[in-house]
């Protein structure tokens, strides 16, 4: 039987077009992962790419950072570089701490700076000890592009806590009693439900929006 297709959802204009927090995703993982596994992750970011631009309410940026190894070389060599035209999406070869680094430039005022733009970074990991209650504007959330099949346990965590910022992990124990608190998730999966939050603010929602319910 034929279904028709849905109807798309119209995106949001005016002042709420968008929702004004930063997602990092994090490419500082080269090295931890074999070839097939750096093309997994770059699928994922593909899928991440294609969520983003159809978002109701896509977030006011989405910030790729460490682009400078096999990813990097991975995406260059795909579809004609095509992640270059990605819209709505920034590449830094430097890593995340520049979000903070960059305004250390010896003055009192900047150190000031500094401190407040740390306190609103998230690293998001499974292995994080604090919930996720909710995505606030003004905050950056930073996803682990890594694809690891679990072999890196705290991976991110201790990431997170040399670079001294907060870590957070989705309310999944919360709402989906079936499966494990800590569940590790792809980089999209992820993505797509903070994106699913936004446009419903409603976690048991977002999270069966992408972890459909057992039949
Ligand atoms: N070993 C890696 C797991 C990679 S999964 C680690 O140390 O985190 C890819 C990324 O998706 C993670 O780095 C994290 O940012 C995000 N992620 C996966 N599952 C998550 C969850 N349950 N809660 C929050 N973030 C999650």
């Amino acid at each position: 039987e034929l279904q028709a297709p849905k109807p798309k959802k119209p995106r949001i204009s005016g002042p709420d077009a968008k929702f004004g927090a930063r997602i990092v995703v994090d490419l500082g993982f080269d090295d931890k992962m074999s070839d097939r596994e750096i093309i997994s992750l770059c699928s994922q970011l593909g899928y991440t790419y294609n969520s983003h631009r159809k978002a109701v309410q896509p977030f006011s940026s989405l910030l790729f950072t460490s682009l400078n190894g096999r990813t990097f070389t991975r995406l260059e060599g795909q579809s004609n570089a095509a992640y270059k035209r990605w819209a709505g999406t920034e590449w830094w070869t430097e890593g995340y701490e520049r979000l903070w680094d960059r305004h250390q430039d010896n003055s009192v005022e900047s150190t000031v700076m500094t401190c407040s733009e740390r306190d609103m970074v998230v690293y998001l990991t499974a292995d994080a000890e604090e919930e996720l209650e909710e995505l606030k504007t003004g905050d950056t959330y930073i996803i682990g592009g890594i694809c690891d099949h679990n072999r890196y346990k705290n991976l991110c965590l201790n990431k997170a806590k040399a670079h001294k910022i907060r870590s957070a992990r989705l309310p999944i124990g919360k709402y989906l009693a079936n499966l494990p608190t800590r569940k590790v998730l792809t980089v999209n999966q992820v993505f797509d439900i903070l994106v699913t939050w936004v446009e419903t603010r409603d976690w048991e929602k977002a999270l069966y929006a992408v972890m459909p319910k057992r039949k």
